[in-house]
């Protein structure tokens, strides 16, 4: 069956007859391998890996990384809720987030997370207040914002000065009087995140140089740390002729530069992760040719399930299920009301029949995390393939959950 494409030992048309279209379908084995390449690349540095949910937060995701030993970078209260729901240590868990709100400060606290990240100097009187009134001192890491711009899409870039992330060297000395002055707060860690889908090192080792500069400074005001969180960002391939920097490259730079602190570092890696374990498998319900030959290759998922093409000009391979010598030149669009709704233009593909299944690559990362209702849609199922074997690891939506929590 070498023109059928499979996703383990399981075959996309068996997996649409049975779960229906659209649908993500995870490998649990490249989840796997791609946290061992990550572990292999660092394994030189005392370090803890926490995945970072935001890219892809179902439980049973969660879960697979959960049981490698790893702990997670959470965004919210919500996340960390499936965070803990799938397992995660609490005392592995990092708290994250430009915009706190106290509720979420005390869920963290009560749930004695590894240390929240302040990204401002409000942020941190709040915490010392809120763990004031609870009687506990709070773990925190100081995200530093280090001024270094990488190169990447501008809506994923994080550690300019003009973003919203972080406490940039200015605030620093501020930052570090109050720490010593406030009493429910203890700084453990600092930390960074420069960005995602970065493939050059040498942002990372830029960062990495003002994150050690800083460790000096704090360590000479009296103060004992014992993390440095140097983010995520890693890149990953979605385009074969851009292939991505490999995870060792990065690591043969940080390694040598990290090394020497003698504390243990946090890496949070959320794409590198989980991008290429999952596929958006899809319908193809219509072909349509317009007036000046232009074709379209018209599904039935779109930006309610994969928004990365409309919000980033992302690129995602598609192929075709059943595998044609014949190609075409087509749009491939989805159902959804809005010109941006597409997967690729003018993309030569496979001549699939009305019908047939395409596989929209490299959707595990920031996909199913980014989906909505709009156009009143429901949430696709999610299945999770292991060898032969293959679960389902969310439902797909009914109307009825659509409007569930609604008032007629
Ligand atoms: C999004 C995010 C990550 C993960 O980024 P990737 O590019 O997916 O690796 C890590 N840390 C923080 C603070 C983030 O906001």
């Amino acid at each position: 069956m070498d023109n059928v494409l499979l996703c383990e030992n399981v075959r996309f048309d068996e997996l649409a007859e049975t779960y229906g279209t659209p649908l993500f379908v995870t490998s649990k084995r490249s989840l796997v391998e791609s946290s061992r390449e990550f572990e292999e690349a660092f394994a030189a540095l005392p370090h803890l890996t926490c995945y970072s949910v935001k890219a892809n937060f179902n439980l049973s995701v969660i879960r697979t990384f959960a049981e490698k030993g790893y702990g997670c970078d959470v965004n919210s209260g919500g996340e960390l809720f499936r965070a803990l729901k799938a397992g995660v240590e609490a005392g592995k868990i990092i708290f994250a987030g430009v915009g706190k709100r106290a509720d979420e400060i005390a869920y963290a606290l009560d749930a004695g997370v590894l240390m929240l990240k302040v990204e401002s100097l409000s942020e941190l009187r709040a915490i010392d207040r809120i763990a004031g009134d609870k009687g506990v001192v709070a773990p925190v890491a100081l995200r530093i914002n280090p001024n270094v711009t990488a190169e990447t899409h501008p809506y994923i870039t994080t550690g300019d000065s003009k973003e919203k992330f972080g406490i940039d060297e200015a605030g620093l000395e501020e930052a570090f009087s109050m720490l010593r002055s406030l009493r429910h707060v203890r700084l453990v860690a600092l930390d960074m995140h420069i960005g995602s889908q970065i493939f050059d090192p040498e942002y990372y080792v830029a960062a990495t140089t003002v994150l050690l500069d800083i460790f000096e400074t704090a360590r000479s005001l009296g103060f004992s740390i014992d993390y440095l969180d140097i983010g995520g960002g890693f890149p990953v391939t979605y385009d074969a002729r851009k292939p991505a920097t490999p995870i060792g490259h990065f690591a043969d730079k940080l390694v040598p530069l990290l090394a020497p602190s003698g504390v243990k570092v946090i890496f949070e890696p959320g794409r590198f992760l989980v991008a290429n374990a999952s596929v958006l498998l899809t319908r193809l319900l219509y072909r349509k040719r317009n007036h000046t030959g232009k074709q379209f290759f018209i599904v039935d998922a779109g930006l309610t399930e994969l928004i990365r093409p409309a919000l980033y000009q992302s690129h995602h391979e598609v192929l075709s299920v059943i595998r044609h010598d014949a190609t075409v030149v087509a749009d491939i669009v989805g159902p959804i009301c809005e010109s941006s709704d597409f997967f690729a233009r003018q993309r030569t593909i496979d001549d699939a029949a009305e019908g047939e299944l395409l596989a929209v690559m490299s959707s595990g990362a920031y996909a199913a995390v980014m989906g909505s209702n709009y156009n009143g849609r429901l949430r696709p199922a999610e299945v999770m393939v292991e060898g032969s074997e293959v679960r389902v690891i969310r439902r797909r939506e009914t109307f009825g959950q659509l409007v569930e929590n609604e008032t007629p």
